[in-house]
């Protein structure tokens, strides 16, 4: 079904408060149900506090919280005044946070009560409320009063992410209303996401995937989130049976694949497994289709951009290939110094060009400049080609590359081929310092399951 277009994320959202006040948004893991207008309310006592607590237009909100039903409402709550949403990794500690806090300069902070201390040591000017895991703190107690939302455009600030980055200091992406908006309608059409639709979210809420493509979407859509705390490979089985759509990172799919638990009877009622942030293995995609039945659908994004690129909901997904460009989006395949296109099958710098890419880095001009080319697409610094039939491949990051020998190596190749050896789980190859070559190739042998325990976001 093909959305028809709106506005921005929360005017979509309101829509879906209108069509369906008392349906659930959220499924609780004791059965409790969250609806539309339950979380109409919420949000708008919160815009309410927020406002009182003198946060306006364009002022950033942090939101360095454990997830919880809440914690959207207060995102919803800073759309709704135009205030810019900056989630906050709750795992980061003193030096991290400070380093956001200082560079953000939030005028509210939303903190788990145990940071509550640190925190207003950290920012002595900002209001802060308080929220834990349970939804329970100062965020929680206040009256509704409904306020106006504010007139927002597609150009002006909605959220600022801060990238992950392997180099550097982090750097805080600005993302517009338009932004999230453009992504959110490409995404519900690409993948016919619609009302109908039941998504196990277990994903972390401080991120764009569990964010702004899991919730902006459910909540466009107006389907409802079967919500969990995290992943954990039961509580995923267990919903299986009511649930459409699971969003996920790799791991998952790893992990479900080591539960005897996972057969074609426990998904019969599922439509769709979407996998990104990061490489599907191939053998994982196959390992799954045989045991399930169903070909997990790849995308590809990352915090600047949202969602670029995707296998098609209908017609071949490609292992090993995150699919095509979503409609209105350009990705090409560069070489990068000329910024020419590439023919199928050479690898060069992947670009971005369309209504999804962030607007700047906060408070950093020259590194907008410097990943920004003049015809406007954005140097994503991930790497790949397009094969013969027009799907995008991965083939690593542009700092991953290792020059051996005069040769540019590309550690994700290596990485495949290795991943191929049935006594290989998962492999990563970096490059380490060689009289002879300049640089030669190390790999990082694999480990068993068990002590796989961080799932990345
Ligand atoms: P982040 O900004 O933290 O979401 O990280 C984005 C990066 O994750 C991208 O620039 C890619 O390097 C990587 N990434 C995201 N999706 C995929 C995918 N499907 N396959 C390979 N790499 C991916």
């Amino acid at each position: 079904m093909v959305q028809q277009p709106f506005g921005s994320i929360y005017s979509a959202f309101l829509a879906s408060v209108e069509r369906h006040p008392h349906k659930p948004a959220f499924e609780l893991g004791d059965g409790a149900t969250v609806t539309y207008a339950d979380l109409l309310v919420d949000a708008q006592r919160i815009a309410h506090l927020l406002t009182q607590a003198g946060v306006t237009s364009g002022d950033r909100v942090a939101c360095h919280v454990k997830k919880s039903v809440r914690a959207v409402a207060a995102y919803i709550a800073v759309l709704q005044i135009g205030g810019i949403y900056l989630p906050l990794n709750p795992a980061y500690t003193g030096t991290e946070l400070q380093y956001f806090l200082d560079d953000a300069e939030p005028v509210a902070v939303v903190v788990d009560p145990v940071d509550a201390a640190a925190v207003r040591d950290m920012t002595p000017d900002a209001a802060i409320f308080t929220l834990d895991a349970q939804g329970m703190g100062t965020l929680a107690a206040s009256e509704t009063k409904r306020i106006e939302a504010a007139a927002v455009t597609d150009d002006d600030p909605a959220a600022i992410l801060y990238t992950s980055g392997t180099t550097g200091r982090s750097k805080g992406a600005v993302l517009t209303h338009g932004n999230l908006a453009s992504n959110c309608q490409a995404l519900l059409e690409a993948w016919e996401y619609t009302d109908q639709d039941r998504l196990i979210h277990a994903l972390p809420i401080f991120h764009i995937h569990g964010l702004f493509v899991a919730i902006n979407m459910s909540l466009a859509a107006g389907a409802t989130m079967l919500w969990m705390e995290g992943f954990d490979v039961d509580g995923i089985v267990d919903r299986f049976d009511t649930a459409t759509v699971l969003m996920g990172v790799p791991t998952f799919y790893t992990r479900l694949l080591a539960s005897d638990r996972l057969n074609r009877e426990a998904v019969s009622n599922m439509r769709l497994f979407i996998s990104g942030s990061a490489p599907l293995r191939t053998a994982d995609f196959k390992a799954f289709e045989e045991r399930t039945g169903h070909q997990i659908l790849e995308r590809y994004g990352m915090t600047e951009t949202g969602m670029n690129t995707t296998n098609p909901y209908r017609g071949e997904r490609r292992p090993g290939s995150v699919g095509q460009a979503l409609p209105g989006v350009e990705v090409l395949v560069v070489d990068p110094k000329t910024a020419e296109p590439l023919p199928a099958g050479q690898i060069g710098s992947i670009e971005v060009r369309g209504p999804n890419v962030f607007d700047r880095y906060w408070r950093n001009p020259d590194k907008t400049r410097e990943e920004q080319r003049d015809n406007g697409f954005f140097i994503t610094g991930d790497q790949g080609y397009y094969d013969a039939d027009g799907y995008l491949h991965i083939s690593g990051r542009s700092k991953d590359m290792i020059i051996s020998g005069g040769y540019n190596v590309y550690p994700k190749e290596v990485e495949q081929l290795l991943d191929e050896h049935p006594q290989v789980l998962e492999s990563a190859v970096i490059g380490v310092p060689h009289a002879d070559l300049g640089k030669a190739l190390s790999p990082c042998s694999s480990q068993p399951m068990a002590q796989h325990r961080r799932i990345p976001n």
